[in-house]
Order: structure tokens, then sequence, then C-alpha cells
């Protein structure tokens, strides 16, 4: 059964005030539920509030990166769904060790995702190699290959440190801050 038009608009009137008080650009016409602000505002206010990750998961924090995909963390409470696919995710989760040899592949996925594209490095190897740092085959950092978001510290970092990273990267989406690879552009072309 559906809801009645009074309802109907009442509800849409009520979502409209809720997303107005979020964000002072936005503004709420009382009467109509109409929100109106700049589409910059609205893009950052998405993006805000949903994230599709895309696992790189190589070694054993990615165990952990697989609890936060559980019921019992229920990350589709923030708008969080994983999505392994480089062409519709917007962020890669790196977890683990990367060899030079999957450095190349690693790159090649990061490089198939659309722009504006984020990463997280999870785990003391995807930030400096961890306790694998002085192996002749371990890059020191997926920071080398490319430009990291979010460092998420830990050996293995637990699952509530993983979301409270991607909770972090989504307020700053709300936010309207560049990403790191848009800085690392701008910066390389004398704009920052
Ligand atoms: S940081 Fe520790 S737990 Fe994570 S992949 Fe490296 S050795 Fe494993």
């Amino acid at each position: 059964m559906g809801l009645s038009d009074s309802a109907d608009t009442r509800l849409s009137q009520e979502g409209a005030a809720t997303v107005a008080a979020d964000d002072p650009a936005m503004a709420a016409d009382d009467r109509s539920g109409v929100l109106v602000a700049p589409l910059q505002t609205i893009m950052n206010w998405a993006r805000g509030h949903s994230m599709w990750p895309m696992t790189f998961g190589t070694a054993c924090c990615a165990i952990e990166m697989m609890t936060v995909g559980s019921p019992r963390y229920d990350t589709d409470r923030f708008g969080i769904f994983f999505r392994n696919s480089p062409r519709q995710a917007d962020c890669m989760i790196v977890a683990g060790t990367i060899s030079l040899k999957m450095a190349p592949r690693m790159k090649l996925l990061y490089e198939q995702m659309a722009e504006p594209k984020y990463v997280i490095a999870m785990g003391a190897c995807a930030i400096s190699g961890g306790p694998f740092m002085h192996g002749y085959n371990v890059v020191n950092g997926v920071d080398q290959i490319m430009p990291v978001d979010i460092y998420i510290p830990g050996c293995p970092p637990r699952p509530e440190a993983l979301i409270n990273g991607l909770l972090t990267l989504m307020k700053r989406n709300a936010a309207g801050e560049l990403s790191a690879a848009q800085r690392y552009r701008l910066e390389t072309e004398g704009h920052l």
C-alpha cells in the first residue's frame, strides 16, 4: 500500500529540511519540500554519504577488511558497499604487503577507476612495507605507486579503524576537499 499524497509531501518536506540543516549551503522550501543548492554542494553531499570501495587485499590485513563487510559491522548503514570493479568503485583499499611483482597490477586497477578516486593504505605493510620493508621484493608503501588519501596504522588495524578511515574520507568529501590525486596533479602543474 502506498503512502497518501499528504504523508508523501510531509516526508519530502522533512527530508529536504533535514538535508538543508546538515549543510548551510542548501536551502529548503518548507511548503514544497524543494531543496535549492549549487550542483557542487549536492555532489559533495552525495559523495559524503556514499562510498563504494574496491578491495585490494593481499595478506593478513585483508582478513580485517573482509570482516568489515560482514553483518556484524553493517557498513551499508553508512552508504558503504564493497564493489570489486574498478569501473564503478571510487575508493581502493590496499590491505597487505605489496610486492614489486604486484605493483603494476595494482596501478593498472587504480588507473581504471574514474575520477574522483581515493586510496586507503590499511596497515603497516601498505603504509611502509611493515615487517617486510627490508625484503628485496617489497614495495615500501603504496604511496610510492599512487597518491594515498588515508593511512590506517596497525599490524593489523581492527575493523573499527577501517570504518573510521572510510568515514573520515566521506567527511572530507562532504566538505568538498580535494582527493590526494587531485592535490598531487595541481601541485605538479604548479597550481597549488
Ligand atoms: S601490516 Fe601486519 S597484519 Fe597487515 S599485512 Fe602486514 S604483517 Fe599482515
